[in-house]
């Protein structure tokens, strides 16, 4: 039996947690915070904001941690079907509503990370401690040092393998520095701003579809989404790119919803009520970490890689990563082959996201990013050609939703029959977001 530490005890911390304890290892989680239920903690402050976890995230996590669904469903998260439960208003316009099996749960962060902690069992989780530094040497990380925020007293963990989780706010480019070796970061930085607020729907809007506003490159860098979430609230989330900045106050948010690329939202707004405060984040930048071969070491979640979160798509890596972590270590115990095998995997887990995201940041012209190269070009013209062709094609958009959500490679969007679909297919943009009779009724009540 070996002693696995994970140090960072949000939603990647968790499922890692959740991962190493399946094999009868020994399993601490080091975490800065104290928890407090399902209410919102300062070391996850993007935790007030929207969150959506995808069907691929919601399959990773059940198989972590049984039973996950049922009660994150009846602690009062919903389930929205993808694409007939979310009208989205692409830059191609609304893309159309069919069944197609994809599925996001949508509650707030907080009661999420509460169902996981009261769910992951066997792990001990220390709170309110926080990871200072590394132990070991440039080839073999042995543990961590770590301090109550209790007491101050500091001491020195000891462990076979240690797991980063400390979000995007990791310090293992220092840590691993000290012990003589570096990390590579790339940072693409569209410069995200959120505000949200939690709103009252009028009862009539209970089975209302979710709505998502995408902004459109290169300019419109604004958008906003409004999603059930518990208690019969939404949470609304409007968002700026660099030079987009979503007021807090009231009557400035709901000018904002107004002025997105379709009004939709604010005419939402103006059917429900505001509870509580409007609270703002300026969203960390994006940025993909490639790290040294040490023994004892991997990192997961956020401390790998952050990406501009209107793609939702963070929560479901870090649940691929677990899934990962799981794999190898069930292959190969906690010895110092596995930390290899995992890095490898966790690179494989996040490349699709991190494509996806900047491949879009990349076209809004403030986003601060490497200079784009000419295949980087070309595939943002095929990008464009698939979401134009998805906007009239159900097999295309069935396919463009499979690779979004990370249920299928995005290499699937280059096979044959898609590719034909997609050049063949004639643009033609649908302007009006796809609202039966009834829906469009209880917009005008
Ligand atoms: C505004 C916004 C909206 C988002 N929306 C979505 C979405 O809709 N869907 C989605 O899937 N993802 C979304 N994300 C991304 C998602 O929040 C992250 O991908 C996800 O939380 C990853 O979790 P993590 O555990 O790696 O990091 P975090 O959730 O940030 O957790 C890190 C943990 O480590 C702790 N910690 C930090 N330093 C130390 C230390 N030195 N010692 C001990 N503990 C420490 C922190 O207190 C915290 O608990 C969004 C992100 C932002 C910014």
């Amino acid at each position: 039996m070996g002693h696995g530490l994970v140090l960072g005890g949000g939603v990647a911390g968790l499922l890692a947690a959740a991962a190493l304890a399946g094999h009868g290892h020994v399993v601490s989680v080091v975490e800065r915070d104290r928890f407090d239920g399902a209410r919102p903690r300062r070391g996850v402050p993007q935790g007030r904001h929207a969150h959506l976890l995808l069907a691929r995230g919601v399959r990773a996590i059940e198989s972590l941690v049984p039973g996950f669904e049922a009660a994150l469903l009846g602690a009062g998260a919903h389930r929205v079907g993808m694409p007939q439960d979310i009208l989205t208003f692409t830059p191609f316009g609304w893309t159309p509503r069919f069944e197609h099996g994809q599925f996001l749960v949508s509650c707030r962060r907080p009661l999420l990370e509460s169902v996981l902690r009261d769910l992951v069992a066997g792990v001990e989780v220390v709170e309110e401690t926080e990871a200072l530094r590394l132990l070991g040497d440039g080839g073999r990380v042995t543990g961590a040092v770590v301090r109550s925020r209790v007491d101050g007293v500091e001491r020195e963990v000891l462990a076979d393998l240690v797991v980063d989780a400390t979000g995007a706010s990791s310090k293992a480019d220092r840590w691993l520095g000290e012990l003589g070796r570096s990390v590579r970061d790339v940072v693409v930085d569209p410069g995200i701003r959120y505000a949200t607020a939690l709103y009252r729907p009028a009862e009539r809007f209970r089975a209302f579809p979710a709505v998502c506003v995408q902004p459109g490159p290169p300019d419109e860098g604004h958008g906003g989404v409004v999603l059930p979430v518990e208690e019969g609230r939404w949470i609304v989330s409007l968002a700026g790119l660099r030079g987009h900045v979503p007021p807090t106050d009231e009557a400035g948010f709901l000018g904002y919803a107004k002025g997105l690329r379709h009004p939709l939202v604010a005419e939402l707004l103006g059917c429900a009520e505001l509870v509580g405060g409007i609270r703002a984040y300026g969203a960390p930048p994006g940025r993909l970490r490639t790290f040294p071969e040490v023994a004892g070491f991997v990192a997961v979640g956020d401390a790998v890689a952050n990406y501009n979160p209107l793609y939702g798509h963070g929560m479901t890596v870090a649940a691929l990563d677990a899934v990962a972590l799981r794999d190898g270590v069930e292959e190969h115990g906690l010895g110092a082959g596995v930390a290899r095998v995992v890095r490898k995997a966790v690179s494989r887990a996040t490349a699709d996201a991190w494509a996806l995201a900047v491949g879009q940041d990349v076209r809004y012209e403030r986003t601060f990013a490497p200079g784009r190269r000419l295949p980087d070009r070309v595939a943002g013209w095929y990008a464009d050609r698939v979401g134009a062709a998805a906007a009239v094609d159900r097999e295309v958009a069935g396919a463009l939703l499979d690779s979004y959500t990370l249920s299928e490679p995005l290499s699937r969007l280059m096979r044959p029959g898609v590719v034909r679909k997609v050049l063949r297919t004639k643009a033609s943009r649908n302007t009006e977001p796809p609202l039966t009779q009834e829906e469009r009724e209880l917009l005008t009540t």
